[in-house]
């Protein structure tokens, strides 16, 4: 039973990951839907804009964050729930 099970599991991981490359192939081919100005990022640490090819990207509870330099990054995963709450605290667009 324990071998089926796995054999199961491997196969549903192949055909998701299939999917999931497929789809994410199928999205670039397209190119992105008609933005042709770069996505820019602000830096939480020291609010600079940061362009999506440039500095240093890190993921925290499934936001992309990206820094200007690698000491902004640094001090981010220090401590990423100070520079997310004054962010907020601080941008009353939302
Ligand atoms: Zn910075």
């Amino acid at each position: 039973m324990e071998g089926l099970g796995s054999l199961l599991f491997f196969a549903i991981l192949f055909f998701v990951m299939m999917r999931w490359g497929c789809g994410a192939h199928m999205m670039h081919g397209h190119g992105g839907h008609g933005s042709h100005n770069k996505k820019k990022y602000i830096d939480p640490v020291c609010d600079m804009e940061v362009d999506v090819d440039k500095g240093y990207g890190m993921t925290h509870q499934g936001e992309p964050y990206r820094f200007c330099t690698r000491s902004c990054l640094e001090k981010f995963d220090a401590d990423p729930e100070r520079f997310i709450n004054k962010k907020v605290g601080e941008n009353h667009e939302m």
